[in-house]
């Protein structure tokens, strides 16, 4: 996975991560721009599914299912 500084454009590596729940992890990232050297938090997310699990959790496809409907185009 690649990310870029939101400073300079440069790519950032990610150094670690941790889990914030099973939907959403915190990678910490630093910037490969040795005159910028910012250092920064990143979020990765589940949104949406593509295909549908051969196995799964109910509490997951609650959430993504609930995740759809919030970001379902309005009807016109
Ligand atoms: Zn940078």
């Amino acid at each position: 996975m690649k990310i870029n500084c939101p400073h300079c454009g440069a790519v950032a590596h990610i150094r670690t991560s941790r889990p914030v729940s099973r939907m959403t992890k915190e990678m910490y990232c630093q910037c490969t721009n040795v005159e910028c050297g910012h250092t920064f938090v990143g979020l990765v997310e589940v949104v949406r599914t593509l295909s549908p699990s051969g196995t799964p959790d109910p509490d997951i496809a609650q959430q993504l299912a609930a995740r759809s409907s919030q970001q379902a185009p309005a009807a016109s």
